[in-house]
């Protein structure tokens, strides 16, 4: 563990079983990852007057909507709306999320703790839920998804 990096940062041990519920969940995770995480660090580069040191607010950077899988399986979605926060992916995608963790792994307002924590206790499962959905007849873009992605 790079201790330097995670001072501050939530510990997960004390928000296990919560963030559970969020990553077992069938809609987005990243906004409910945002608020369980520790904010803007006292350190950030920001050249700005206002202390927002703590600050677990969406940036509306749009990382999360261009990583999403379901939106990039059907980019149609998106015109539903043209902002790029956590709030917009949650309208979008609802309750047909992959549980990928996309999200949350590239949002820059959600704790390394917590990212640590996905990578090492629920990507191999979610990897492998993703697989036995490929071939599934109800879900033909996920097919041809994974058919360019072999290209
Ligand atoms: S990136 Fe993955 S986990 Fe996040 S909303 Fe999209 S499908 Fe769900
Ligand atoms: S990735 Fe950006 S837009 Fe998405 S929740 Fe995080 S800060 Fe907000």
């Amino acid at each position: 563990m790079q201790e330097h990096i995670l001072k501050g940062q939530t510990d997960v041990s004390q928000i296990e079983a919560i963030l559970d519920i969020v990553l077992n969940s069938s809609s987005p995770p990243v906004a409910r990852c945002r608020l369980l995480s520790s904010g803007f660090a006292p350190h950030h580069t920001l050249n700005i007057e206002e202390d927002i040191a703590g600050s677990v607010a969406c940036l509306g950077c749009g990382n999360c909507i261009d990583i999403c899988p379901v939106l990039s399986r059907e980019p149609t979605r998106m015109e539903k709306t043209a902002q790029r926060s956590s709030m917009a992916l949650e309208t979008l995608v609802a309750e047909d999320c992959d549980r990928c963790f996309n999200c949350v792994l590239s949002c820059p307002q959600v704790d390394t703790t917590i990212k640590h924590y996905i990578v090492n206790r629920h990507m191999v499962e979610a990897m492998s839920r993703l697989e036995t959905r490929i071939g599934d007849e109800k879900e033909p873009d996920l097919d041809l998804y994974v058919e360019e992605a072999l290209i």
